[in-house]
């Protein structure tokens, strides 16, 4: 299976509230675009007017982006018990 395959046999649910937040005015931000190139979900993307636009569905909860980026850009907690992602192996 290729990896889009893959990740279709996830399964996720959302939580109340994103578990993974742009702080304010950090969309702009060059850490930021960082997540555009390694987050495996591809989740984050750069509209034309360079702002980065980001999507919580999906989420793999890897924390590549919290890594790559850095906390003063990103908000990022694990979501609430029984929400988020739920692998599937195979
Ligand atoms: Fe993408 Fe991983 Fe960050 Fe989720 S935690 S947005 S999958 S890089």
């Amino acid at each position: 299976l290729g990896l889009k395959a893959k990740l279709g046999l996830d399964v996720f649910k959302a939580d109340k509230e994103a578990h993974i937040k742009i702080r304010p005015g950090m969309e702009k931000d060059p850490r930021l675009k960082r997540a555009i190139l390694v987050c495996p979900a591809g989740l984050y993307s750069e509209n034309a007017e360079g702002v980065v636009e980001f999507t919580i569905d999906g989420c793999l909860e890897c924390g590549t982006c919290r890594l790559a980026c850095g906390t003063e850009v990103l908000e990022w907690n694990y979501p609430g018990g029984g929400s988020g992602v739920q692998f599937r192996f195979g």
